[in-house]
């Protein structure tokens, strides 16, 4: 391992960033995960809606500290199959400190009162406000308390991913303060992420193996073709589906949207 660097205060995040990119060029994810919980402790928690990445990231983080912070967002509408995903995880993983985090309970019965129960077929404004509800909201929550979130992003999901860095300076959106964001299987292949759970008996959603490469909420999310782009499968109605004050990368995990 090279040297760690210092950490210098929230202030200079996008240089903390760059600097702790430098220094973990090459790390394996194991290393990169040990070095932000040496870094960071208790302030940095892994962001998981259980796609492949994540279940990879929560098998390596509970060989590392079986106490490390995981959240996830429950927005209602997920399906049976990502229920049972969680059950699996809080019983495989018994010391793992997941909170599930929900979505304001009056926001969302005025919602369904005012629009009905899927509002998000009839306009792209309306999905976006029940993205903002149901996630957005309960995100800027989870990070409340944190100086840096774990993503299961890699640099081959997507074509903007090519500048993506380990470790990223973000802000939250609620606060305006700095937040890290680390990416530890940016280098990883879809290959090695699947090797990881094979070799390692790790569960996984079972609706990766009906055609699901990307699993988000059940009304948003159909199966695509082998051929098809894994993304083609959110928001399949709309033309342009990749903004809600989130990004949902390719196996559906969330990623707030920049600006
Ligand atoms: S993915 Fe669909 S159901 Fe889930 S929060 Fe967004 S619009 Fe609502």
């Amino acid at each position: 391992m090279t040297e760690k660097p210092a950490l210098r205060g929230i202030e200079n995040a996008t240089e903390q960033a760059a600097a702790w990119s430098a220094a973990w060029q090459g790390w394996t994810p194991q290393d990169i995960l040990a070095q932000g919980l040496a870094d960071l402790g208790e302030r940095v928690a892994l962001a998981s809606s259980f796609g492949a990445e994540d279940m990879v990231l929560i098998d390596m983080l509970y060989r590392l500290q079986p106490t490390a912070r995981v959240f996830t967002l429950d927005t209602g509408r997920l399906p049976y199959e990502t229920y049972d995903l969680l059950a699996t995880v809080q019983k495989r993983y018994p010391e793992l400190r997941l909170r599930v985090m929900y979505p304001d309970t009056a926001a969302v019965e005025e919602m369904v009162q005012t629009q009905g129960i899927n509002l998000f077929y009839e306009s792209v404004e309306n999905r976006k406000r029940c993205c903002y509800v149901r996630k957005v909201e309960p995100l800027g929550r989870a990070l409340a308390d944190l100086d840096g979130w774990i993503t299961g992003l890699r640099r081959d999901q997507t074509a903007n991913r090519g500048t993506m860095a380990v470790v990223e300076a973000d802000t939250d959106k609620q606060s305006q303060r700095p937040i890290f964001k680390f990416n530890p299987l940016l280098e990883w292949t879809w290959e090695q992420v699947w090797d990881y759970l094979k070799t390692h008996g790790v569960p996984y959603n079972a609706l990766h193996d009906r055609g699901y490469p990307s699993i988000g909420c059940a009304p948003c999310t159909r199966a695509v073709a082998p051929d098809e782009d894994p993304r083609a499968g959110r928001w399949w109605w709309e033309q342009d589906n990749q903004e809600c004050g989130l990004h949902v990368t390719a196996d559906g995990r969330l990623v707030r949207a920049k600006g």
